[in-house]
């Protein structure tokens, strides 16, 4: 059967040059006679994967020498718990931007473990925007300052930062994560679930300044503390150790391949210029978002008329554009348009658009 165009939010579609080579090495890992599934996390093998993943992380994204990077399991959402657990530890409080489920789930479970306060919020239009915010409201001692970077389900992105001053900002990066450069000094922690961008599921990237490591509160689960994590490089129990071998190839491909982040940016916006060009001049099909907002990963659409929008998903899936439903709490469409989705498949899905929107007139 032919490939298919996966336009899915996470898991989602991989490179394919990455899949041929984890195909390849899939029964003989570099003559080790095993796969890399197989294999010892504390053999020299794998010790030298695990290594170079971080070495092309930090290289690719420019990670300066006073963070660490840790590769840890529990999705992003285990980080909605572990950051307040390690990071609320001064004044116990902490600031929030509201953009949507993800951003909203990481504010209710930090105030689960010290005082978290709603600096500014879009809930009142379906997070179709990212809201104006007021320094006046900014609390100067807060332990840190939480935002969801690019905002998957409702298809925003932050286009400038908070300034912070001293409060370290701390960004959910889940479905944008090496879509574009991104100045991580700016940043007290980044994270980011690796199943968007970075490699299959099961892998959580952590990308943490050393000074705010080693003060969890006193109930933080073993498991859950940095610190044990940055102790032991990632090693303190089993890491996910083949979604990590993806995540190298990944990276390898970004570097190798594509060119590394500005070359990955400037095809990431051409396939979204051609996506939204098309939204904003079709007659049938509109974006849900203000454009000043929009993501360059995730593109919500609708044609307002609901019993369409299902003609058109089964009609796309049919047609090996896969994976386009919008989520539920938008209704609608959805196209993915991560890093490894081919300008092509976007050229070829606005054609298929266009055709749709023709005999539906
Ligand atoms: C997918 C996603 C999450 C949830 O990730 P899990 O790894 O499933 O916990 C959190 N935040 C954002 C921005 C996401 O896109």
């Amino acid at each position: 059967m032919a490939r298919v165009y996966n336009f899915s939010a996470g898991p989602s579609v991989l490179p394919e040059s990455v899949l041929k080579r984890a195909a390849e090495e899939m029964m003989d890992y570099q003559g080790s006679g095993q796969s890399v599934m197989e294999m010892s996390h504390r053999s020299k093998t794998y010790d030298a994967i695990i290594k170079e993943c971080e070495a092309l992380l930090r290289e690719v994204m420019n990670i300066p020498d006073n963070y660490k990077v840790l590769f840890l399991q529990g999705g992003a959402s285990s980080q909605f718990a572990m950051i307040p657990l390690n990071l609320m530890n001064k004044s116990g409080k902490a600031d929030f931007i509201l953009t949507g489920q993800w951003a909203t789930k990481a504010y209710k479970e930090a105030a689960r473990y010290g005082e978290a306060k709603v600096i500014a919020s879009s809930k009142d239009k379906t997070f179709s925007y990212i809201p104006e915010w007021d320094e006046a409201d900014f609390t100067p001692d807060a332990d840190y300052f939480h935002i969801c970077m690019n905002n998957t389900i409702y298809g925003t992105k932050f286009t400038k930062l908070p300034e912070t001053g001293d409060v370290p900002l701390v960004a959910d990066i889940s479905s944008c994560v090496l879509s574009e450069p991104i100045d991580v000094s700016r940043f007290g922690l980044l994270y980011a679930g690796a199943q968007k961008n970075m490699a299959p599921a099961g892998l959580t990237v952590v990308i943490v300044r050393e000074d705010l490591i080693g003060n969890a509160q006193e109930i933080t689960p073993t498991m859950f503390n940095y610190q044990i994590h940055a102790d032991n490089d990632s090693m303190f129990n089993t890491p996910p150790c083949y979604t990590i071998y993806v995540c190298k190839l990944v990276l390898e491909w970004l570097k190798n391949e594509i060119g590394g982040l500005e070359n990955m940016k400037a095809i990431n916006e051409k396939k979204a210029a051609i996506l939204y060009d098309f939204l904003d001049s079709s007659k049938l099909f509109k974006g849900t978002v203000e454009k000043k907002d929009r993501s360059l990963m995730n593109v919500p659409f609708v044609t307002g008329n609901e019993e369409l929008d299902a003609k058109f998903v089964k009609e796309a899936t049919a047609a090996g554009f896969v994976n386009l439903k919008g989520h539920r709490s938008v209704g609608g469409m959805r196209a993915s348009i991560y890093n490894a989705m081919p300008v092509e498949g976007v050229e070829k899905l606005v054609a298929f658009m266009k055709a749709f929107e023709e005999a539906n007139a």
